[in-house]
């Protein structure tokens, strides 16, 4: 996790299309809308879900 971390940040020519993939998983996987949210890409697992977690590290650098 930490290496992959690490390899995105050096290959910034890349950084918008990580970006651009990583946006449209959190499309995929985003928060019903409940005061208790499930995935909606998970089919009812809680929310955040694995995948929108690590996509929420590349499309918003303050999760870093
Ligand atoms: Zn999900």
């Amino acid at each position: 996790m930490r290496l992959s971390h690490e390899t995105y940040r050096r290959m910034t020519s890349d950084e918008r299309t990580v970006r651009a993939i990583a946006g449209k998983e959190l499309a995929e996987h985003a928060p019903s809308n409940r005061t208790d949210p499930t995935c909606t890409g998970c089919d009812g697992a809680p929310w955040p879900c694995a995948i929108a977690k690590g996509a929420m590290k590349y499309v918003d650098p303050r999760y870093n």
